[in-house]
């Protein structure tokens, strides 16, 4: 790709520094090749722990770790923050903040957004988690609903400030429901005068059959199980469809609450828009063999943003694992064009999947192996701290958790970000509406 007579390496623009660009970029940057690493943010996030730093267990920093430290050593990557809005494909350009980024190779790992299957107008009275902001405002919504029913003398506009709603039975809402159930049951049970944290009601919904269907439903059973001895009220079976600031409807019932979070769905970044590409029903980009697009065979996608389906004709799930190892892969296809080889097709390794149910408990699903209980979360806690990135955050992470574990407690139990506005509301009777972020 590099034009004729040029003796220069060839540009490599990546679009992303999340699991899939982070792990393309480290693995390029050994190479002859001049990067490009493009991110709306200046910081590589953890998103499997963003949870805990909604539930007021970690910080922000915690999870987070800045991507020009990472690359400080290679000069050959140059980190850029900056949101891209389109793509120039006639003349294999990046636009990014007014900027033409040209590239010879360009890997888009844009990740995916939440989904509200149609409902956007949910989406500011059921807000998803995403990214730091998103966790940051859900801990201001979850400690600030117990500091107004503290203060609150309508009975019924309390139980509604106690009644916390999680909708999507995957992962991310079941590890969600198991934090705030151990927030409220334990972190915060002697903390109040008026109220009782521990009477608040935990709900999960879930529309399909069970909660965490990917996993055997012998896990998924015991994930439910889990989940009930704390306390959590799990609904199956059970399609919301309605959401507003006092509650959900799920078709004649309706459940008061005013917080209900959205963990039910996503769909791929706006990405393959850019490119015109053929795009399955989530907005995935169809990828080839190689994870690169058809008839332009150097542009890649990877990660959540793609679409790749295996030997069996199953997309590949929007795991962390998937897009690391497709960063790492379409780095060897790279190497191997520029030296004139080639590489075989993709293939995932699947080392298995683990979700966390409260402060001791988890369920993991590893290869023929299924493990539930302390067991599977002493391997979440490993799993979780290997993949972290930087000695700082693995110790800090490793602290805190040991924390939590001996003293029930949680150190990050900031408000952040209350307005004049707000607090005014919070010294006087709250009105109805009046729980909104300010964002
Ligand atoms: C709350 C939560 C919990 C999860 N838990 C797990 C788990 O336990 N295990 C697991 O395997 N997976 C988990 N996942 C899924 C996992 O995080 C994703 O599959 C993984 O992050 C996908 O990697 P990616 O590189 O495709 O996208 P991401 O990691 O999302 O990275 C995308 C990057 O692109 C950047 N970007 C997007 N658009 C633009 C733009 N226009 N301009 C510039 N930059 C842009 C973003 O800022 C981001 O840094 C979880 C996800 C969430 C949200």
């Amino acid at each position: 790709m590099v034009g004729s007579g040029a003796i220069r390496d060839p540009r490599v623009v990546i679009i992303g520094a999340g699991f899939g660009g982070f792990s393309a970029a480290k693995s390029l940057a050994r190479g002859p090749f001049d990067i490009t690493l493009i991110d709306r943010y200046n910081y590589h996030l953890f998103q499997p722990l963003l949870y805990q730093v909604a539930t007021a267990a970690l910080s922000p920093s915690d999870i987070a770790s800045p991507i020009r430290a990472e690359f400080h050593r290679r000069p050959n990557v140059n980190v850029m923050l900056g949101n891209v809005t389109a793509i120039d494909s006639d003349q294999n350009e990046v636009i990014a903040e007014g900027h033409r980024i040209p590239f010879d190779y360009l890997i888009v790992a844009t990740g995916a957004r939440q989904s509200y299957f149609g409902h956007d107008e949910w989406a500011p009275v059921a807000p998803g988690l995403k990214g730091i902001d998103d966790a940051i405002a859900l801990r201001r919504r979850i400690l600030l609903a117990f500091e107004r029913a503290e203060i609150e003398s309508d009975p019924d506009e309390r139980r509604r400030l106690l009644n916390f709603v999680v909708v999507g039975g995957g992962a991310t809402g079941v590890e969600l429901v198991g934090a705030i159930a151990e927030l409220a049951k334990r972190a915060l049970a002697s903390n109040f005068r008026t109220i009782d944290p521990r009477s608040a009601r935990i709900v999960l919904v879930e529309a399909g059959p069970r909660i965490l269907s990917q996993f055997d439903k012998s896990l998924s059973d015991s994930a439910q199980r889990a989940l009930e001895q704390l306390g959590v009220d799990v609904r199956v079976g059970t399609l919301v469809t309605g959401c507003d600031e006092m509650g959900i409807s799920m078709g004649s019932d309706r459940l008061d609450s005013r917080t209900v979070i959205w963990a039910a769905g996503v769909e791929a970044s706006p990405a393959g828009g850019w490119l015109g590409a053929d795009t399955d029903r989530a907005g995935r980009i169809k990828v080839g063999p190689d994870l690169s697009l058809p008839a332009r065979p150097h542009i890649f996608a990877i990660g959540d943003t793609a679409s790749y389906v295996d030997a069996v004709g199953r997309p590949l799930p929007g795991l962390a694992a998937v897009a690391k190892q497709q960063g790492a892969y379409v780095a060897r296809v790279i190497s191997a064009r520029a030296a004139g080889k080639s590489v075989s097709p993709f293939r995932y390794k699947d080392y298995g999947m683990l979700a966390t149910i409260g402060r001791s408990r988890a369920v993991a699903e590893l290869g023929g192996m299924k493990i539930s209980g302390f067991a599977a979360w002493l391997l979440w806690c490993f799993a979780h701290i290997y993949f972290l990135i930087g000695f700082r955050n693995r110790l800090i992470v490793m602290l805190n958790w040991a924390w939590t574990f001996v003293t029930l407690q949680r150190g990050s139990r900031l408000i952040t970000g209350i307005d004049g506005a707000q607090m005014k509301d919070l010294k006087q009777t709250p009105q109805v509406g009046s729980l909104r972020d300010p964002a």
